[in-house]
């Protein structure tokens, strides 16, 4: 690697320090985290929310399992949409 390009590189990643990027990011994925965290805790321990799915079960991981499982597509929306947001920042 040529030293005209380590630079460029240096300098591109300063120019996300300079942009708040990594600040943006993590407040991003706080507020996310605490969106799903509040969900989770409005549905654990609730029996009617493992009824539908057929678990009589009520074991932590059963929570944690089903809350996933139907989490999953929504998370893969959310990535999508994190995904070109977090690409705006290399332009
Ligand atoms: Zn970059």
């Amino acid at each position: 690697m040529e030293i005209d390009e380590v630079v460029a590189i240096v300098i591109h990643e300063l120019g996300h320090v300079h942009h708040y990027h990594l600040m943006k990011i993590t407040c991003i994925v706080f507020v996310f985290t605490i969106f799903l965290l509040t969900i989770f805790s409005t549905v654990y321990r609730e029996k009617s929310f493992l009824e539908p799915f057929g678990f009589s079960h009520q074991a932590d991981f059963v929570y944690v399992f089903v809350f996933a499982a139907i989490f999953d597509p929504i998370d893969f929306f959310l990535s999508c949409l994190f995904n070109k947001f977090s690409r705006n920042f290399e332009s």
